[in-house]
């Protein structure tokens, strides 16, 4: 394992940027007629050492959004974790299901009637209840996970069914635009699939959360109805895989 080396510079780079993105979803929410509380940042924290993440979390953020669930339990005893809401963002195998379901508040990444029904079996066994986004591939594009729009109101009263699993919204990853009037097209088919849901009032489909939005595009996704804006490199800096 390589030895860490805290970076100050970082460290205090943490902290401007997640001022800075915080002003800046409070004035596009302004902006678009919105209240600036009705919409959250989530600090994306994906391949972030823990010193770095908790930097975001001593300055309040109270989201944070992991992709892998390994990643995850590794480093979430690190953590400043106290009241912090904790989202699985990422794709997730149904082999895994049982290791984060009373991990993390809430699974955004639910895209199949398989999938669903496993978090719905472990969730029931271990008596409680888990919290979906329904994710969705606004863009239709084949290397993405998510439900394409015309199988979504499906696969909503199929989970709906479903004991010990609460539907509370929908999540989206738009393809990437060279513009916002271009990105904003898919923001926009998404929330109006999203009030469109919610005016039906379908048993057991909440729609409260509409997820959407990260670092290149999230004031975009503020002008079209987001309430989660899920940010990582704009507030951590640029990933390092490993
Ligand atoms: C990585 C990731 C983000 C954040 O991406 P940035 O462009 O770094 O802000 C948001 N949502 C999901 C699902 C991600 O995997």
């Amino acid at each position: 394992m390589e030895k860490f080396i805290l970076d100050e510079n970082r460290l205090k780079s943490v902290e401007d940027n997640y001022k800075a993105i915080r002003y800046r979803i409070e004035e596009s929410a302004v902006k678009a007629g919105r209240n600036p509380d009705d919409v959250r940042l989530m600090a994306v924290t994906k391949t972030v050492e823990s010193v770095y993440i908790n930097s975001a979390l001593d300055l309040g953020a109270d989201l944070i959004g992991e992709n892998r669930v390994q990643e995850y339990l590794g480093k979430k005893d690190e953590l400043h974790l106290d009241g912090v809401e904790k989202h699985l963002i990422g794709h997730l195998q149904t082999n895994k299901v049982k290791q984060i379901v009373g991990e993390v508040d809430m699974i955004e990444s639910v895209d199949s009637v398989k999938l669903a029904k496993e978090i719905s079996r472990v969730s029931l066994n271990k008596g409680i209840t888990t919290d979906i986004l329904v994710e969705v591939n606004v863009g239709r594009e084949e290397s993405k996970s998510g439900i394409y729009l015309e199988g979504l109101e499906e696969l909503l009263l199929e989970i709906a069914e479903m004991p010990s699993i609460k539907i509370k919204g929908l999540m989206t990853i738009p393809p990437i635009c060279d513009t916002d009037a271009e990105v904003s097209q898919y923001f926009e088919a998404m929330h109006q699939t999203f009030i469109d849901i919610r005016d039906k009032k379908l048993d057991n489909v909440n729609m409260d959360i509409l997820s959407m939005g990260m670092s290149g595009d999230f004031e975009a996704a503020v002008a079209n109805g987001s309430n989660i804006v899920r940010v990582g490199s704009a507030i951590f800096g640029a990933r390092k895989y490993f």
